[in-house]
């Protein structure tokens, strides 16, 4: 197969070079061959996908064709399918096959794409290296050795592998963002409330947003134009038109004014990646863009008060897995007593767990006050730091993550050490604001990611800018040597 981007694959489709049915076999006989290695699939939908590409062949047989119709698509499996598992990367939910499909599946279906299967993450989203599935980790495709991020660590990982042109993906604070990084492919967070959360399965509501990764910012801009959206469904779901995404990737960036803050590119931000986005930086500057130093004075505080806030919500929204309703029960429980606390410990892994307590605890009567309420005034700063920059610059700039990915196991018996991973990616959800990560280079043959930040509901800005880079570099070409 000579083509790499969904932009191709769909001309292709169009013009009837090759066909839905062929385009798939070619997906899964590659995920058959390579994903041994890399566990970036939890399910794989195998003739549900083929008998949806004959479909799709239908319909561009009979020129009734959307852009991405016949495109084949892996989904986070925190995203609800109806009749297929979905698991959240969780023995909790490993016999949950969901009754409905979440908007963005059911969005993605009536754009005509083909579902190749669910995507190994983190339990429950709570993970930056993707050690946290109890279907083991995800690979990196660029070193076996090492992480492919987290918390969608398997759709970044099976979208750099090439074993799907295009995957969804959930960032609550970073996830999104720091795995495109750590794998060297393009994945965006939108605004909160411009994708529903309908049937994404809840990690902490205030900062969960869904999103796309691929291997190029058109390619991505595709995907956002399918999965954005008003729904009645999700109460925080903002009515706002969808602009094309696509329509505006070629905008010159003349007069754009990029903001460097001080705080990104401070201790701690390996001096190799910081060199790779200053020469990034360069690139801009030839395109027309004017560069400037500005500052988010709070940057610090996003991963404190946001490890006060993420598991206060977790711990809200994970009472629902008592062992009742759905999902795992116990063996022979004595009483209820015993069957809620059995089924929640054998249920949950250990990172699940400490967010539980971390987040009762921040809840509780006497300790609200000050833990939570103080990192929600935090918040707020952090959100003013956004407010106060963008009236000076329209996009900020800087890296995704402070190094390339790490090998596996070197940080799991540190988590605080892990959660600094999201230094630069945090406060964005924080903030409800839109980020992208773009590849920027290789450091140690590790892929760098590039975070572009905009101001609410700017992700046609985003993607335009992240195109036009794209245009002048091939970091996004690359395709890890083996597959
Ligand atoms: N790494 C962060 C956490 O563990 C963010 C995860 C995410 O964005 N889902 O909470």
């Amino acid at each position: 197969m000579n083509y790499k981007f969904i932009t191709e694959f769909s001309n292709a489709l169009h013009t009837k070079k090759i066909s839905s049915v062929e385009l798939t076999r070619y997906f899964l006989d590659r995920i058959k061959k390579f994903d041994k290695q890399l566990n970036s699939f939890i399910t794989v939908c195998e003739d549900e996908a083929l008998k949806e590409a004959k479909k799709a062949d239908e319909l561009l047989a009979k020129g009734q064709a959307h852009a991405l119709t016949g495109i084949p698509i892996a989904h986070k499996d925190i995203f609800c399918t109806q009749g297929i598992k979905t698991s959240c990367g969780s023995k909790m939910l490993d016999n949950f096959i969901s009754p409905y499909d979440a908007t963005v599946v059911k969005k993605f279906k009536e754009a005509g794409t083909v579902l190749l299967g669910k995507t190994n993450m983190d339990e429950f989203a709570m993970g930056s290296s993707n050690e946290n599935s109890f279907y083991g980790p995800v690979k990196n495709p660029w070193d076996l050795s090492v992480v492919p991020g987290g918390s969608s660590g398997g759709s970044a990982a099976a979208v750099a592998a090439h074993l799907a042109p295009a995957a969804t993906g959930t960032d609550t604070g970073g996830s999104i963002r720091q795995p495109a990084g750590l794998c060297g492919i393009t994945g965006i967070k939108p605004t909160y409330g411009r994708v529903s959360r309908y049937g994404m399965i809840a990690f902490a509501s205030s900062l969960d947003q869904g999103g796309p990764f691929a291997r190029s910012a058109a390619d991505v801009a595709l995907l956002l134009n399918a999965m954005s959206g008003f729904d009645e469904h999700d109460s925080t779901s903002v009515n706002k038109v969808v602009p094309d995404y696509s329509s505006t990737l070629d905008q010159p960036l003349n007069g754009l004014r990029i903001g460097l803050p001080k705080e990104y590119f401070g201790k701690g931000l390996d001096p190799e990646i910081s060199k790779l986005i200053h020469e990034a930086v360069e690139e801009f500057k030839k395109l027309g863009a004017t560069i400037h130093e500005i500052n988010l004075p709070n940057t610090e505080l996003s991963i404190p008060a946001y490890y006060v806030v993420a598991p206060a919500e977790c711990s809200s929204n994970l009472a629902r897995f008592d062992g009742v309703r759905y999902g795992y029960r116990c063996d022979n429980p004595k009483d209820l007593e015993d069957l809620y606390k059995r089924s929640r410990s054998e249920g949950f892994g250990s990172e699940v767990k400490r967010r539980i307590m971390i987040g009762t605890y921040a809840l509780s009567a006497g300790y609200y006050d000050a833990y939570y309420l103080k990192a929600q005034k935090i918040r707020c700063l952090i959100r003013n730091d956004f407010v106060e920059a963008f009236k000076k610059v329209d996009i900020i700039l800087g890296p995704t993550s402070p190094t390339t990915a790490f090998k596996i196991g070197e940080k799991v018996d540190d988590p605080v050490s892990m959660y600094l991973s999201d230094i630069y990616t945090i406060a964005v959800n924080l903030a409800g604001l839109p980020g992208i990560s773009i590849p920027a280079g290789f450091v140690n043959k590790l892929p760098v990611g590039m975070q572009l930040i905009a101001n609410y509901f700017e992700e046609g800005r985003l993607l335009n800018v992240a195109h036009r880079f794209q245009t002048v570099t091939d970091w996004h070409t690359k395709i890890p040597e083996g597959f």
